[in-house]
């Protein structure tokens, strides 16, 4: 929170300019500050510009029952989605341990039930942003089918369904027959799916590109090629940031917003942020006879955890999780699996040449929980990062967040999130 002897308008520098830092900005901005982003690339130049675009609310983390066994067994299959890359890491070996130690029952009901409500919560805000600040990013909001290949997938997604129902949301279970009627390029691969009515799906570039439009229209002054290197400290309390090349930006508040990096600036305050980058990758298909078929709305392959989204003249096909470090370097394999899963559920996918191939790095907290609240033992520092495969999903709702403890206009509704949960 901001010092009471601030003048009516303070002060706020954001760091990062990825989908969460702007969102942070645009709802502080809304809320009557002033802001700046210091963004040390260029804005989305993270995991923010080239994910799946799906607002996916609602699902569980990735800690569950039985996930570490699923994990070595996938870590030992070259084809599976999941690569941990083979190097002495000790901060990677630490968060997997740290990982395994959540995979339980109870932590899935209680992060569903912290989750599933913010999840709800983002989407209305959505509806809000894309009406309010005219945004055209091929929002859609007409849900995405969770398509299953094996009676084992389509029992996993009934059961994280089951989760999920008693939080408002209307998953619907869909025999084969019903799938291919509603959505016909899916090939006999396909048994079943569960279709969540709620999502929405959009071009995550022009999300973020409008949003950041948005929010300088509201006064945030966004500045890129800036590097933070640490959080001025006086008397206890944040007085701004330190830059790399020597300068200084005053504040009143600083939020840290910077994603998988970055995380230094925390651990200097005293407050170690257990997040890995955890890399995934997407291929662009174009939509044609010899490339990718017009789907109609966004499906994840559930067994191979690939998302395609269907966008104006593509297809985007997204998906793998890789611990390999805080680089992005593309691995030619991990590219090539998202085209043979894309094969294996619509067999009519061509030779077409990708138009675009990327990776990006998702910030995975160790317990599947966004890291979301003020940084505990110093006053006016604010974290959010975390948010692994739903940052795009909670931006909204986390921005909203941070503008209301930050500036202390509403309530904040931070609980299970805060950054001091790790000891
Ligand atoms: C393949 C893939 C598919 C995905 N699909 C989806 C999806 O469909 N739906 C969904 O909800 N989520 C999805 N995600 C996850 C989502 O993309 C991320 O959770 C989200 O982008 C994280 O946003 P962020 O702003 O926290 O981090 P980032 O986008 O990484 O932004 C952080 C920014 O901070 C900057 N920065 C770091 N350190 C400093 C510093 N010291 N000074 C200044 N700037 C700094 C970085 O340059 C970066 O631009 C996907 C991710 C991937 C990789």
């Amino acid at each position: 929170m901001v010092a009471a002897s601030t003048v009516s308008a303070p002060r706020v520098v954001v760091v990062g300019g990825g989908v969460i830092g702007i969102s942070c900005a645009y709802y502080l901005a809304r809320g009557g500050a002033r802001v700046v982003v210091l963004e040390r690339e260029r804005l989305g130049a993270g995991a923010s510009w080239g994910n799946a675009g799906t607002a996916t609310p609602g699902h569980p983390p990735l800690n569950r029952p039985g996930r570490v066994a699923q994990g070595i067994r996938q870590m030992l299959d070259p084809t599976s989605p999941l690569y941990v890359h083979p190097s002495w890491n000790p901060a990677l070996w630490r968060w997997l341990i740290g990982f395994a130690r959540y995979c339980t029952q109870e932590h899935v009901e209680r992060a569903v039930g912290i989750m599933a409500p913010l999840g709800m919560q983002s989407l209305a805000l959505f509806d809000q942003l894309i009406v309010e600040e005219r945004i055209e990013c091929e929002y859609r909001r007409e849900g995405y089918y969770d398509v299953c290949a094996t009676e084992a997938g389509l029992g996993e997604a009934r059961h994280e369904a089951s989760l999920i129902a008693p939080h408002g949301y209307k998953p619907e279970t869909l025999d084969r027959d019903e799938l291919v009627r509603r959505e016909p390029a899916l090939g006999p691969h396909a048994i079943g799916a569960v279709f969540h009515p709620e999502a929405s799906s959009m071009d995550p570039a022009r999300f973020l590109e409008q949003l950041a439009r948005a929010a300088e229209r509201r006064g945030v002054e966004l500045r890129e090629g800036v590097e933070v290197t640490s959080v001025l400290i006086e008397g206890g309390r944040a007085t701004g940031v330190a830059l790399a090349g020597g300068g200084i930006e005053r504040a009143d508040a600083v939020v840290l917003a910077t994603g998988p990096l970055g995380l230094e600036l925390a651990r200097r305050l005293g407050t170690r942020i257990p997040v890995q980058p955890g890399k995934g990758y997407h291929r662009d298909i174009p939509i044609g006879p010899n490339g990718a078929p017009h789907l109609r709305i966004a499906c994840v392959l559930n067994e191979a955890s690939v998302f395609c989204l269907p966008m104006e003249t593509v297809v985007r096909f997204a998906g793998t999780m890789e611990f390999s470090g805080a680089n992005r370097v593309m691995r030619r394999p991990r590219l090539e699996q998202l085209t043979r899963a894309g094969r294996l559920y619509f067999p009519k996918i061509g030779t077409a040449r990708p138009v675009s191939e990327w990776c990006g790095l998702r910030p995975m907290s160790v317990d599947g929980l966004p890291i979301v609240g003020p940084l505990p033992g110093v006053e006016g520092v604010s974290v959010a990062t975390g948010h692994g495969m739903l940052g795009l999903t909670l931006a909204p709702v986390t921005g909203q967040m941070i503008a209301n403890h930050v500036l202390a206009t509403g309530k904040a509704r931070l609980e299970g999130l805060s950054p001091g949960r790790f000891g």
